[in-house]
């Protein structure tokens, strides 16, 4: 198509003109309010993509409307870059991750500045340089000296491809790499783990950041507290050492149900329990489930499977021996790795024992239950049977009840349970920020003392994945001196997690430059918490969950003083195109450079915020974007030419206002929730109206201006380039990213209505008031369902409809 203007000359020759006159620098001095927003910061992939554009144009846009709102506005930018995908990337290159790395946010870097953002870039933060890294360090011996940070040996997710360990928010499916995507396996390894666990209940309280119900809900499954009671049974056995074992129920008010004990067949007691003559059973078992992955052994609706080990537990309430089996789908990892067995009331148990004939013994009666055995499972509540002194109780008093007793006489508790593990951080690669602890023979675990930090990660390592981590074939790295005794010791060859990095970019943004801190205090003070942070909503159960836990635990330090690092939290949608999310082997990614330089960045960013609501995304259509540039097009031709006032018109120039007024209105309550889509449709209307008001010229001069005025300030956090040259070209004085939001006057917003006189067949039969802009087809559409003209029309032929704009109706009918 042809433009009116190039979009490449003006969008080059301001970016430069801001950044020379470096009108989007923040400083804290300021006597306006605060207000932070923050996008997630990019991967560095190599190139920036349309997901990249979707996540920081509409952020970007309300970033600067809250500026023109009057808030001192914090938006920056940076580059998340230690981590897998950049190492294996480099491999196959064949280039060193670190100059793979720095080319892609050199280039980023460019592609982002094409955008038009507000990125104050003094403030740029690049998470896998040493000055970076250091303070993740730092970070890393602050929660080891907190007890926050601890070394364990345990079985971890191993991805066989990544030849990595994974997080367990980094399995997802049925057991799959969240990354590569091949089956997890488990590997018994000495591990870095972060307390996470410690923090499980503050992070279940969502009462103080206003979020997606969607994400909370999903870190409160992650995190998946279950209240109980845990409970001990009896062993008695000559020769075993434990006399009791324990497990955690949600029901302890089912304990007269339990007809069998079940353990997982990790249990440390398996082998002591087991009968001699069921030996050989129980161990080809046990090695059958050693061969299952986890998903497999829990999976729902899978058919039960046990062993039955000779062996019993005594129930202590009711004093009844029950039989102990082994099975898959109870689990060491989560709980005890022990159940008691309710068939009754519990679907997993009742699969169990229809399986193996094992008794199903009702103790809670189901409403309406006649006696005898169930056919299926009830969970409910309900009245008590069979249970010893607690019959007859409702079954939410026999909880307590059973609770207390079991406290008196030592045999249990009342206790919470949660699903979520401490935070595994170690990672066996090379792209990373290195541990800084230090083995020592004599000392053993030293860690390495701050004024060491940073532990740099050598450049002359051979990083190629072997499965061990690459550093400890790493001799000028792996040998130092311990810091306590300066004996001969070795480094800590993992790497950390880089979600660890991403825990804490948002605070380094507000003082990158400082090197005895990893952040200025006052500056955290100032800014933090992040008002609005902006990205996908698949960093749910990791970097949000992190990043929460991270926060509070430097809190607790004393680093910082507020409990929740982002108060609100938005989450855009996905662009699709050609009916498919967009990837490189569907062949259908949309670059956007390439429409940049075609169309020019403001009609990419206005066409991205018109395609649907920023929270569902929508589909990518190059007729869409033409559209939007015809537009922008035609907001240039309105505003260039020359304005000429012939005959003016008081009810014209009164429409005018109003229609002014109104748009002003719209377009503030459509940014503040980000509506997008509906702000520029308004946009579009209000350009289309001043457009046939151009044409009449009935309007005073004076009166014309203004109007083009509040356009291009509407127009300005959408469009930044284009606003800024037609402002320059009406006279206006630089810069218009320096002018307040304009205010709307109600008076004038507000919808003024007329009476439209209804005729049919030229006779007056009703009237109507509607609001003095209704469309021709609107007006018609409620005239025909009102009953007194349906009364005239009905069972006629409405030959034609005569419309005279805000007078008059006129239906003609056969
Ligand atoms: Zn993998
Ligand atoms: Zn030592």
């Amino acid at each position: 198509m042809a433009l009116k203007y190039n979009p490449q000359e003006i969008e080059k020759r301001w970016q430069k003109k801001w950044a020379a006159d470096h009108i989007y620098e923040v400083t804290e001095n300021n006597s306006r309010p605060k207000f932070y927003a923050l996008t997630m910061f990019p991967y560095t992939s190599g190139d920036l993509h349309i997901g990249h554009w979707y996540a920081m144009a509409p952020s970007d846009v309300y970033a600067r409307f809250k500026r023109m709102q009057g808030y001192n506005v914090l938006h920056p930018m940076g580059f998340d870059a230690f981590g897998l995908p950049a190492e294996n990337a480099a491999i196959k290159h064949k280039v060193h991750p670190y100059d793979w790395t720095m080319r892609n946010v050199e280039h980023m870097r460019q592609q982002l500045k094409s955008i038009g953002a507000i990125y104050d870039w003094n403030r740029e933060v690049v998470s896998c340089l040493p000055e970076y890294y250091k303070w993740t360090q730092w970070f890393f011996l602050k929660f080891y000296h907190a007890g926050l940070a601890y070394r364990a040996r345990a079985p971890v997710n191993w991805c066989p491809k990544c030849q990595t360990v994974l997080a367990n928010e980094q399995v997802v499916g049925e057991g799959f790499c969240e990354r590569c995507g091949s089956l997890v396996t488990k590997k018994d390894l000495e591990q870095w783990f972060f307390r996470i666990t410690k923090y499980a209940e503050e992070l279940l309280d969502f009462s103080h950041i206003n979020w997606p119900e969607r994400i909370k809900t999903m870190q409160k499954n992650w995190i998946g507290k279950s209240e109980g009671a845990e409970i001990s049974f009896k062993l008695e056995y000559e020769g075993i050492e434990p006399k009791e074992v324990k497990v955690f129920t949600t029901r302890p008010d089912t304990i007269f149900g339990v007809t069998y004990f079940l353990l997982t067949p990790e249990h440390p007691l398996v082998s002591q329990l087991t009968t001699p003559e069921r030996k050989s059973e129980v161990e080809r078992y046990v090695a059958w489930c050693r061969r299952q992955t986890e998903y497999e052994r829990t999976a729902v609706g899978k058919e039960k499977t046990g062993v039955f080990l000779g062996s019993y537990v005594i129930n202590r309430l009711s004093g009844e021996k029950v039989p102990i089996w082994i099975t898959d789908y109870v689990l060491l990892s989560y709980g005890t790795g022990a159940v008691m067995g309710v068939p009754a009331h519990d679907e997993r148990d009742f699969e169990f024992a229809r399986k193996f004939n094992l008794p199903i013994k009702t103790v809670v009666a189901p409403p309406g239950w006649a006696g005898g055995e169930l056919e299926e499972p009830y969970m409910g509540q309900g009245v008590m049977v069979d249970s010893g002194e607690f019959t007859g109780l409702a079954s939410e008093q026999g909880y307590d009840a059973i609770c207390d007793l079991l406290q008196r006489k030592g045999w249990g508790k009342s206790s919470i349970t949660y699903r979520i593990r401490d935070w595994l951080i170690s990672r066996q690669r090379y792209w990373g920020a290195p541990i800084p602890m230090v083995y020592c023979d004599k000392c053993g675990m030293v860690p390495v003392p701050e004024k060491d930090l940073p532990v740099l990660l050598p450049s002359d390592a051979e990083f190629k994945p072997t499965g061990e981590s690459p550093l400890k074939h790493c001799q000028s790295f792996v040998n130092t001196t311990c810091p306590r005794c300066s004996g001969l010791a070795r480094r800590e060859v993992d790497t950390m997690d880089t979600f660890m990095c991403s825990n804490w970019y948002f605070l380094r943004y507000t003082s990158p430059k400082t090197d005895n801190a990893p952040f200025d205090a006052g500056n955290i003070r100032y800014w933090l918490p992040v008002d609005l942070y902006t990205g996908g909503a698949e960093h749910a159960v990791m970097h949000l969950l992190y990043a929460r836990f991270f926060s509070k635990a430097i809190r607790d330090i004393g680093l910082v003083d507020f409990d929740e690092p982002f108060t609100g939290l938005f989450n855009q949608g996905t662009i699709i195109y050609l009916g498919d999310k967009m990837s490189k082997s569907k062949g259908n990614v949309i670059a956007p450079d390439e429409y940049v330089a075609e169309l020019g960045a403001d009609a990419v960013r206005a066409y991205l915020m018109f395609i649907g609501p920023w929270e569902l995304g929508g589909e990518w259509s190059d007729s869409g974007i033409v559209g939007i540039s015809r537009w922008l097009n035609r907001v240039w031709g309105l505003v260039e030419t020359n304005y000429a006032s012939q005959a003016v018109e008081p009810k014209a120039e009164k429409e005018l206002l109003h229609f002014t007024h109104k748009t002003i209105k719209k377009a503030g309550e459509d940014l503040e929730r980000f509506h997008f889509n509906t702000m520029l449709a308004s946009l579009m209307e209000f350009t289309n109206y001043l457009s046939r008001v151009k044409e009449a010229g009935n309007i005073s001069t004076a009166l014309w201006q203004e109007a083009i005025t509040y356009l291009l300030l509407l127009l300005s956090p959408t469009a930044p380039h284009l606003a800024e040259e037609l402002w320059a070209k009406i006279g206006r004085p630089y810069s218009i990213h320096n002018q307040p939001w304009p205010e709307w006057d109600e008076e004038l917003a507000k919808e003024e209505e007329i009476t439209l006189a209804i005729q049919i067949n030229g006779k007056l039969r009703d009237r109507m008031l509607v609001p003095v802009s209704i469309t021709e087809a609107e007006a018609k559409e409620l005239t025909l369902v009102r009953d007194r003209v349906k009364a005239y029309t009905e069972g006629k032929r409405v030959d034609r409809i005569i419309y005279v704009p805000g007078r008059v109706m006129n239906i003609v009918v056969k």
